[in-house]
């Protein structure tokens, strides 16, 4: 069965399975790697983000290395602590300042030496830790402050903001990162902002120290994941595309060469794609055109010319024979009438039928039709039934006979001697013509037996009334010998090949008479 060509644009589940199936793999493959993307974002940015914390945890101990080494300084007049204070910035990477204080007022600093300014311990978080936004030496510089106090005394170490931001920005340069310090937070701007610092469009991460009253929130901006699908997947996403379009075009495939039989003759009968053939049937003696088999066949869009035994059977299993022989008996009358001159009176054209035909009376308004378009008695149309399907005596089938009868339509049993019934057909309905099938033909010059078959269905033809017709002519010999042996039509390859109407037509009006027509009908070119 050939296969689907062009479907009528209906959004039919064939049309759309196709596409699910090629989009599918991408959609997947793509929710996938997103979901990897994700995870790898996710993951880096704890990374960098733990990364951090343990950064500022190592300058924090620098700080409260600083800080408890004057703790018992703390109260000490400062001239005598001040070197101290000096010495702890030199020997702490981090320490920028140290400064001793005394019930609320810092009184010296590794700066200015002796100092007064008050100090608030609620600017601490947990008494220990103040992201400030500058102090009066460097006002609107970040610092942050680490305090150790004992009852009313105690030290102070800060570290530069400066550290801070390195942190920030060379830990996690792809990341939005920020360190909190109770209500304040510095990001990677260097300011020191109050309130709650904004999530991160993507992979947001908090964490806290355990050892210092501060926290670290990482993430990333929006459009982060947008630049690592650019940079890590265009060649997976390329071949996930030409995947989904192979897995698309091969279901496509296999629904087109699923497509049901019945849907496909139907659309096919829609398309106009089933065409009349012709092959001349010669009379004995001047062997001139006496008449014409029409033979169907399917020009499918993509399969070409299909034989018509590859598709006929279906047909007249699913019924639809019945319209497809319709519109070949339409084909045909449109084609032919219009050159009706060329054909003689009672040009035979037979036209194959079956057991459907038969079941109600239709065939007779579509032989009336069809006669319609030729001058009264220009043509005979003979009826070529076969034993495919059974033809039952039922009472609408002898009417119909009787009525075909009436109007001039003959009767011919088709492949005569090949099936079981064919005797059968006789006795039960009134037939004109035996056709004998090609394979008693093919026994012509064979053993006895087979030729005195042919011999036999010859003389019981004869002694019936019936006209003969033999089928398949290949070879002179045969030729002669159906002569020899009084039948009157003949059918065959020696003759012409089945042939297009255009072809036909013109074989009539250049070479009515011709004995052979080889040249004008070459071999068919048919898919099978
Ligand atoms: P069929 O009715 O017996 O038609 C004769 C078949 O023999 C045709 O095959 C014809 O091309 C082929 N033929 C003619 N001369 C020769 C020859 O010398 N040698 C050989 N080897 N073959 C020859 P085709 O056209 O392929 O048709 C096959 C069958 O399909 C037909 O057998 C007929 O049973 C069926 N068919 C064709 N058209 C129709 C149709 O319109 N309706 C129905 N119901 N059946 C059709
Ligand atoms: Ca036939
Ligand atoms: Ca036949």
């Amino acid at each position: 069965m050939p296969l689907t060509a062009k479907r009528h644009a209906s959004l039919s589940w064939r049309t759309l399975l196709p596409w699910v199936v090629g989009v599918l793999p991408v959609v997947c493959g793509m929710a996938v790697m997103n979901w990897q993307v994700e995870r790898e974002m996710q993951a880096s940015s704890q990374a960098t983000t733990r990364q951090v914390v343990e950064h500022v945890e190592r300058m924090l101990d620098n700080l409260s290395k600083a800080a408890n080494a004057l703790l018992p300084l703390a109260g000490n007049p400062c001239d005598q602590a001040q070197l101290m204070l000096r010495a702890q910035v030199t020997r702490n990477a981090f320490v920028r300042s140290t400064s001793l204080f005394r019930r609320n007022n810092l009184y010296c600093s590794s700066l200015f030496g002796a100092f007064e300014e008050p100090v608030n311990p609620g600017d601490y978080v947990d008494g220990q830790l103040w992201l400030m936004d500058g102090n009066s030496v460097t006002p609107g510089h970040p610092l942050l402050v680490y305090r150790a106090s004992d009852a009313d005394r105690g030290a102070i170490s800060t570290v530069d903001g400066d550290h801070l931001l390195t942190a920030l920005r060379l830990i996690g340069p792809d990341e939005v990162l920020q360190i909190r310090v109770g209500n304040a937070w510095m990001g990677q701007d260097g300011i020191v902002h109050k309130g709650v610092p904004p999530a991160a469009a993507s992979a947001n991460v908090l964490l806290g120290s355990t050892r210092y009253p501060f926290s670290v929130q990482g993430g990333y901006a929006a459009d982060h994941q947008r630049q690592l699908w650019r940079s890590h997947y265009p060649a997976l996403l390329g071949l996930l595309l030409i995947l989904g379009a192979v897995a698309g075009l091969v279901c496509r495939w296999q629904i087109r060469r699923a497509g049901s039989p019945r849907a496909e003759l139907q659309r096919a009968l829609e398309a106009d794609e089933f065409l009349p053939y012709f092959q001349p049937v010669v009379r004995k003696g001047d062997y001139r055109w006496a008449g014409a088999e029409v033979l169907m066949r399917w020009n499918h869009p993509q399969e070409g010319l299909v034989r018509p035994d590859l598709f006929i059977p279906y047909a007249e299993h699913s019924g639809q024979i019945v319209a497809m022989t319709r519109a070949l008996l339409m084909h045909t009358a449109q084609h032919l009438a219009p050159y009706a001159g060329l054909l003689e009176d009672g040009f035979h054209i037979g036209v194959n039928i079956t057991a459907d035909h038969c079941r109600d009376l239709s065939l007779l308004d579509d032989c009336r039709t069809f006669l319609q378009h030729f001058p009264p008695g220009r043509v005979v149309l003979t009826l070529e039934l076969t034993e495919r399907k059974l033809i039952e005596a039922t009472p609408t089938t002898l009417e119909l006979f009787e009525k075909l009868h009436e109007i001039g339509v003959m009767i011919a049993l088709d492949d005569f001697g090949t099936g079981q019934s064919s005797l059968n057909y006789l006795r039960q309905f009134k037939v004109d013509y035996l056709k004998i099938d090609q394979s008693f033909v093919a026994m012509i010059g064979g053993d006895a037996l087979s030729v005195h078959i042919l011999e036999t269905i010859i003389e019981l033809s004869a002694k019936l009334g019936l006209g003969i017709v033999a089928e398949g002519v290949e070879t002179d010999t045969q030729r002669d010998y159906l002569a020899r042996h009084g039948v009157e039509y003949q059918q065959g390859y020696l003759f012409a090949r089945p042939m297009p109407a255009a072809q036909f037509l013109e074989a009539l009006a250049t070479r009515p008479g011709a004995l052979r027509l080889p040249q004008a009908a070459p071999p068919e070119i048919m898919r099978g």
